[in-house]
């Protein structure tokens, strides 16, 4: 990384950007698993909106994305960089923009769009995929 203005701690966020498999992802697909959930990991959710969800399941439309407290602004613990503070002040912004705008088309598509942020406990996220899950049961299941 060599953008103008980056120090050592900006340079490794950036290399950690787009990991995937991120230690909350995998703990919370762990769990998921566990209670007996079965979904799709890093999928795009709609065909045409090249947006991956963290997992996804298709019988419930239900997609889940596990969201950097960093990188996805959480009202907690986000924080600003100071070197190149406008470079990154817009890039945060766009980041939360485009999540809005992908929650937007996921639910003009009928699809339910659970965020948990990777500071949430893992038992308390996997509550909250589940209820979403459940209260999308149609006739049948369930
Ligand atoms: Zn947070």
């Amino acid at each position: 990384m060599s953008r103008p203005g980056t120090d050592a701690r900006t340079s490794a966020r950036l290399s950690r950007q787009r990991t995937r498999d991120t230690a909350p992802e995998v703990a919370l697909r762990r769990e998921l698993h566990h209670r007996g959930r079965r979904f799709f990991v890093d999928r795009a959710p709609l065909r045409g909106l090249r947006r991956r969800a963290d997992l996804v399941f298709p019988g419930r439309h239900v997609a889940v994305y596990v969201d950097g407290c960093f990188w996805h602004s959480c009202p907690l613990h986000a924080t600003h960089p100071k070197n190149n503070a406008q470079w990154w002040a817009d890039k945060l912004a766009a980041n939360v923009a485009r999540d809005r705008d992908t929650d937007t088309r996921l639910a003009d598509n009928g699809w339910h769009v659970v965020r948990v942020w990777e500071h949430e406990s893992v038992l308390t996220a996997a509550d909250r995929v589940e209820a979403v899950l459940d209260s999308q049961t149609g006739s049948g299941d369930g």
